[in-house]
């Protein structure tokens, strides 16, 4: 490992001066993994769809600490690839495989700096989970409003890296619209303070939401200072079945008319989603008697008191049923019934990584569009990959449906896997141009990574394109953070 390179990740095409990792452990206080068994997990994606190589992983102990590794990373023209939980479904938290990378993770930043009850804010380290943010609000009556499946792992920077979405943005916004401050450690290993718990700021350009979203490729997020909200008096579920997307954004006007903002989750669900759940968590049930192609899981957060909540979710879905939107529906009445709908629309993704290898896409359009969207596409799939079964769920009270793809029954298991990803590029092409001509956006909340890095250059414009360039340009100007993800190599 201590020869010079020609070819390394970080800075392009140059010759490149030899790297000694001892010098590394010398050069910050935290811990430093070199041994190649232990790098694996940080070097291999969630999906395992991607597996990089790595120098090390340094897990810095202060911010201090994390502007060293960053400094000397640059001295050594060695990229910089920051990861969180490495729950992200892109492969952005993944080295290349150079083996020139040095995976710096938040692990060990994990304090709760502070928390203001008046302020409506919380300041955490970057390497707090969003289980452990949640937990601290709650603790003082507050609500963090983010809501992900991967809650125990994924990291605060991970989701502002990734402007994480999930099942509130209807009511709550992205996790940009939940942050109001940011520490950044730059490119050049300078540390920027910009915890600013301010809900108006307008003193020059707005670097948080440049670093917001950027997937670690303009510098590594240590601290924010995030939103909070009041506890709500009482949080109600219930699920509808209905025949397909267009009863479900019927189901969404009505839901929205009878309940205004305490609407605070509007999910879809389609039944085979269900079945996979079903199959690989045999502990679920299913909530109703007769399966219904789709389902909607809903969520009210009531101000007032839980009777109040039950008694307006009843009355949405009497009028529903009359109005022969849904088919069936059921309200939860107990907190446990409640976690047991919502298992079923969070074990989703990880019910269809058991079901074996899949082609993923994270897709979002105008919510009026979604039932037309998914009906042509749907028929436009079949007649193009005959067989295929289409896993659709997602967040349609924002218009971001996951418009995954299985194979067919007959053709699944792993001797079939390389023949099914062979056709990924030709699904992506139908589905974003699709996606495109509805006027949408082919990457809604999970990020651009590697995975969507080419597909997303090809649908921008070349104005657009330039623009990110030079701002990746001008705060990386070595190009060491996370080469090779979010802009392709020129
Ligand atoms: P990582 O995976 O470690 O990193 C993600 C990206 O951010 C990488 O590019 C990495 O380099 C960068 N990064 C990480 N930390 C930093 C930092 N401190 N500074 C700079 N860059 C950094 N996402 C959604 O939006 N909505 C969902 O509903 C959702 N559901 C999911 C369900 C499951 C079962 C799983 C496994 C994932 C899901 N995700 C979802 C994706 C994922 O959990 C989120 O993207 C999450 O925000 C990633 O956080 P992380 O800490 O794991 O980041």
């Amino acid at each position: 490992m201590n020869a010079g390179s020609t070819t390394g990740s970080a800075g392009g095409e140059q010759t490149l001066p030899p790297i000694d990792p001892d010098s590394l452990r010398d050069s910050f206080r935290g811990r430093l993994i070199t041994d190649p068994a232990d790098i694996e997990a940080f070097a291999t994606d969630w999906r395992r769809r991607y597996f990089g190589r790595a120098i090390a992983v340094a897990q810095p102990d202060t911010v201090e600490d994390v502007a060293a590794v960053v400094r000397w990373c640059a001295r050594n023209r060695v990229a910089v690839v920051p990861q969180g939980g490495n729950t992200g479904l892109s492969g952005g938290a993944t080295p290349d495989a150079s083996g020139r990378s040095v995976v710096l993770s938040l692990a060990r930043l994990t304090r709760v700096r502070a928390l203001d009850t008046i302020n409506n804010s919380i300041t955490v380290d970057a390497g707090v989970t969003l289980a452990q943010v949640h937990e601290a609000a709650h603790t003082a009556g507050r609500l963090y409003p983010l809501s992900l499946p991967s809650e125990g792992t994924c990291t605060i920077g991970g989701n502002l890296s990734t402007n994480a979405g999930g099942a509130a943005v209807l009511r709550y916004g992205n996790a940009r619209e939940l942050c109001l401050g940011l520490e950044v450690v730059t490119a050049e290993g300078e540390n920027w303070n910009g915890l600013r718990g301010l809900r108006k700021d307008n003193t020059g350009y707005d670097l948080r939401d440049l670093f917001i979203g950027a997937e670690g490729t303009l510098g590594v997020i240590t601290a924010a200072t995030l939103k909070l909200y009041p506890l709500p008096a009482a949080q109600i579920t219930a699920m509808a079945a209905v025949r397909d997307p267009h009863a479900a954004l019927r189901l969404l006007e009505l839901a929205q008319s009878m309940l205004g903002s305490t609407l605070t989750a509007f999910e879809l669900i389609s039944n085979l989603c269900i079945d996979l759940v079903l199959h690989h968590f045999p502990d679920q049930r299913h909530p109703f008697a007769q399966a219904a192609p789709y389902y909607v899981l809903l969520e009210t957060s009531d101000s007032e008191s839980e009777a109040h909540a039950g008694a307006q979710f009843e009355a949405l879905m009497e009028q529903a049923l009359d109005q022969e939107i849904v088919l069936d529906a059921v309200v939860a009445t107990s907190g446990t019934q409640s976690r047991s709908l919502w298992a079923l629309r969070e074990l989703v993704s990880e019910a269809q990584a058991l079901a074996g290898k899949n082609v993923k896409h994270d897709i979002s359009v105008p919510i009026s569009s979604i039932g037309t969207f998914v009906e042509q596409t749907n028929e436009a799939m079949q007649r193009a990959f005959p067989g295929i079964r289409m896993v659709v769920f997602g967040h349609l009270g924002d218009g971001n449906l996951h418009y995954n793809v299985s194979p067919p029954v007959d053709r699944s298991g792993p001797e079939h896997e390389d023949e099914f990803l062979a056709l990924q590029p030709a699904m992506n092409r139908l589905v974003h141009d699709a996606v495109i001509a509805f006027h949408g956006s082919i990457s809604a909340e999970h990020g651009l990574g590697q995975l969507r890095r080419d597909e997303n250059a090809r649908y921008k414009s070349d104005v657009e394109m330039a623009l990110m360039r030079r701002i990746k340009q001008a705060l990386d100007p070595l190009g060491i953070m996370n080469p090779g993800k979010y802009l392709p190599p020129q």
